[in-house]
């Protein structure tokens, strides 16, 4: 039995090359071959056939079917739903970890970790289901109220990426649920596997309650799927995490339709690390924020402005912390690096790096690992560079463990350099000044949707709102108030009296 095989059965997936799925109904279909890799050892993993456009439209046509009873459903009694989500998450967490590991190769650990955070946005959106509130407004009319409802939007279009395969969808498809929308969804599709093991672990979690059918769905395809389902009218929202480019497509075209789009973009992160800052702590988070995920994550740290005065012992200390970082089988757990995603990112990578070279940057590591690491990964010595200015290079996001290192005299020109990129995602500060902590989280500060002080930018947790700013989207989803993307708001005023007076003192007749 094929390692796909062993944890599709463990999952409880009924078919393990299915192009879609609706509710627990799979279809194999004739669209383009899909053939899915392992990111570990490049094998393969699956043949799938992706869905069509037709698959597509009976998709959407099941979710609208479904938001017709999913919509009067008491919130409550939907968090029953994605409460038991969270307790089938709780039982299959090891082997929806792996299967995230042998698909998209994070290393054990952040597999884990992201199953957890499924988990937790399912425990935050079931107390949510209860607490979807409105507010009642002070009215200039005698003997009258105004307050306003949330209600559900409709069926909600989820486009996600391969680095988070499995959390990007529950932070959408939780909060989604409680909400009373619908769901169809079209992974990357470099990770397609681990979306049917998700759409499994939901109806698993939906035996025995009164769901309808068509309330989730998994649509298999590439781009050309992504862009139809942008297209249709008949979701009111699109959630799209991916690249800019991606998203720049997919906001035109939502636009297009006056759809309204939620946008989780690239990001260009940075921390800056300022004279006073605490070298031991700040080395650990610049790490972590660095390779972790083999900088495959949109909160990846790319950037790092570091006082002229403690440049010299910081980069003398990082160099020495990224030499015993371990790269290798992310299945192993003394691993700390896994593999890139696939050979198009090692060029992407190679060619960045060649990049900063002729901009005058020093590059150390970057290489290709090919002893001690399975056979057919793409594995990598994650690059520290340093450069003289921030210069061309350095502003685009490479999806590659590619750290640049510019010197900084006073935090001014530091906090410039930080917001001088296009996207706007997460940042952060190091230091133990209080004066220079809330700059940067002041209004002069970071221009980014997530700030930090005293920690990497990656490793959001899931009660705030997460997203960013600029090119990377404004969307925000998982906590805070996020869930208002996903509902439509209705100002109602009640005339309790028996005249009719009219706003704005207006006399008629
Ligand atoms: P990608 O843009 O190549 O693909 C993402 C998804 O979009 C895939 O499902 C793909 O099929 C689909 N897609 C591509 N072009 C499309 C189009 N024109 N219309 C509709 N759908 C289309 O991104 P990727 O390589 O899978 O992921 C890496 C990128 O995602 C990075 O830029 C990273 O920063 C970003 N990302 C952002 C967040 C965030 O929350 N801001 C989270 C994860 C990843």
């Amino acid at each position: 039995m094929s390692a796909w095989s062993e944890l599709a059965r463990q999952l409880g997936i009924r078919t393990e090359d299915a192009s879609l799925v609706i509710g627990d109904q799979s279809v194999v279909s004739d669209g383009p071959e899909l053939h899915v890799n392992s990111a570990v050892d490049g094998s393969r993993l699956a043949s799938l056939q992706s869905a069509t456009a037709n698959d597509l439209h009976t998709a959407i046509s099941a979710g609208v079917d479904a938001f017709q009873s999913w919509r009067v459903v008491p919130p409550p009694v939907r968090g029953e739903l994605v409460r038991r989500f969270g307790e089938v998450l709780r039982a299959s967490k090891r082997p929806l970890a792996e299967l995230v590991t042998l698909e998209a190769g994070k290393i054990m650990a952040e597999s884990l970790g992201e199953v957890q955070e499924m988990i937790d946005i399912c425990d935050f959106a079931t107390g949510l289901s209860r607490q979807l509130y409105g507010l009642t407004i002070a009215t200039e009319r005698p003997q009258h109220r105004m307050m306003e409802q949330w209600h559900p939007l409709g069926p909600v279009g989820i486009i996600s990426a391969f680095n988070f395969p499995v959390a990007v969808w529950a932070w959408n498809a939780a909060i989604a649920l409680v909400c009373g929308d619908t769901l169809v969804w079209k992974p990357s599709e470099k990770t397609p596997l681990t979306a049917l093991a998700c759409q499994s672990l939901l109806t698993q979690a939906a035996e025995g309650l009164d769901v309808p059918k068509g309330l989730s769905s998994v649509v298999i395809g590439g781009r050309e799927i992504g862009s139809a389902l942008a297209a249709d009218e008949r979701l009111p929202l699109i959630s799209a995490t991916g690249s800019v480019p991606m998203g720049r497509s997919v906001a035109q075209v939502v636009a297009g339709r006056l759809g309204r789009s939620l946008l989780e973009l690239g990001g260009n992160n940075a921390s800056i690390v300022t004279a006073s800052a605490d070298q031991e702590l700040a080395i650990r988070g610049i790490v972590f924020g660095a390779v972790g995920t083999c900088g495959q994550r949109c909160t990846s740290l790319r950037r790092l402005f570091v006082h002229d005065s403690i440049a010299d012992a910081l980069l003398q200390r990082l160099r020495k912390a990224y030499e015993s970082t371990s790269v290798g089988d992310p299945r192993q757990e003394s691993t700390l690096v896994g593999p890139l995603i696939d050979e198009a990112a090692f060029d992407q990578m190679q060619s960045a790096l060649a990049d900063a070279a002729s901009q005058g940057g020093q590059v150390s590591g970057g290489e290709r690992i090919t002893e001690g690491v399975p056979a057919g990964g793409v594995y990598v010595r994650p690059a520290i560079v340093e450069m003289p200015k921030q210069s061309d290079v350095m502003f685009t996001e490479t999806f590659a463990p590619i750290l640049y290192v510019v010197r900084y005299q006073n935090l001014e020109n530091a906090i410039a350099m930080h917001n001088e990129v296009r996207q706007g995602l997460s940042s952060s500060i190091f230091t133990n000044d209080l004066r220079e902590a809330e700059h940067f989280l002041s209004a002069a500060g970071s221009d980014c949707g997530i700030a930090n002080v005293n920690m990497g930018p990656s490793g959001a947790e899931i009660g705030g709102a997460f997203g960013g700013e600029k090119e990377t989207g404004g969307g925000r989803e998982s906590g805070s108030d996020s869930w208002k993307t996903y509902m439509r708001r209705a100002t109602n005023s009640i005339n309790f009296g028996s005249s009719l007076p009219l706003a704005q003192g207006i006399q008629f007749g």
